[in-house]
């Protein structure tokens, strides 16, 4: 069966992974990125991620099945798909730099780059969540709000690749300012950090949480204890994400939103508040073939979507 190198680079580590076409994995592993380094620094850990595949291929004697690496990276990359242009503000140095050249030549494989978010949508589609599916949105929730848009069994990225920025869709009119430079986007209303950001804001003039780590996950345990400030806020939460999905929804009409993301392992009432959003916000027509799913693949996502894209 043929076999693909998975890579999902982030902020802090490199996922990688040998993942056949049947969208088993069959050894991962990880690196440190060196992302606050140089981008001569995440070369050569994504040169070895590589070669860390390829020399346990080699001594299990799979090495001949393997058609190539799929690589996943934030950022924003050319139309050529080799060159990331810019937008991935965790890794220093990532812009304008041809990726792809130098890892094709020294693997000797053929290497296929994308946006991380796309490849986890990607991934999804055809292994997770979205599959027998030709038509869904993914929305990762994090830090930001990554997305995906696949049509027709194909990622819509926009002309040149330029777009399916979903995460800075203009939601709030007047909005506070965003990362992108823009106000008002639904990642900055709707992230995990904002409900983080949120919450902070509520407590701190109470006195609450003053020396405390608060995160998303003892916000959603605070709510599941029934504490005010913390289901006013996840409320809030709801209330942002619900009007950027159903803006999706009337848009896209997909068969599927797939909504991964830590926050969202919270539990089944994540999704059922979050398929409020049908009854609430959406256009009836364009929500009948809409369901409102959770993720499957977890942090595996990238890796996997990236892996498809050479089978
Ligand atoms: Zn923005």
């Amino acid at each position: 069966m043929k076999q693909a190198i998975g890579i999902d680079l982030g902020g802090t580590t490199i996922k990688y992974a040998l993942v056949s076409e049947a969208g088993d994995i069959r050894f991962e592993g990880k690196l440190p990125s060196r992302a606050n380094e140089s981008a001569a620094c995440v070369l050569a850990q994504l040169r070895q991620a590589a070669e860390c595949v390829l020399s346990l291929a080699r001594a299990k004697q799979m090495e001949s099945d393997i058609v190539g690496i799929g690589l996943g990276t934030p950022g924003i990359i050319d139309a050529t798909g080799r060159i990331v242009l810019g937008g991935a503000e965790n890794i220093v140095g990532w812009e304008r730099i041809d990726v792809v050249t130098p890892m094709e030549t020294y693997t000797g494989l053929p290497v296929r780059m994308g946006n991380d978010a796309n490849m986890m949508g990607l991934g999804e589609m055809q292994y997770g969540a979205g599959r027998n599916c030709t038509d869904i949105v993914f929305l990762t929730i994090g830090t930001g709000i990554g997305g995906a848009i696949i049509i027709g069994g194909k990622l819509f990225s926009g002309y040149a690749n330029r777009g399916a920025e979903l995460g800075h869709t203009p939601l709030i009119a007047n909005g506070e300012r965003c990362n992108c430079g823009a106000t008002g986007c639904l990642e900055h209303y709707a992230s995990t950090s904002a409900l983080v950001r949120h919450f902070l804001a509520k407590a701190k003039p109470l006195g609450l949480f003053v020396n405390d780590f608060v995160d998303g996950e003892l916000i959603v345990r605070l709510y599941r204890e029934g504490h005010p400030l913390a289901v006013q806020c996840m409320n809030e939460h709801f209330y942002y994400l619900r009007r950027g999905i159903a803006g999706f929804v009337n848009v896209f009409s997909p068969q599927r939103v797939v909504i991964g993301g830590g926050i969202c392992e919270a539990g089944d009432f994540y999704l059922e508040e979050l398929r409020k959003v049908v009854a609430a916000n959406v256009i009836r027509d364009c929500a009948v073939n809409t369901q409102i799913v959770r993720a499957e693949l977890g942090n595996r996502a990238g890796l996997i979507g990236a892996a498809s894209q050479l089978f």
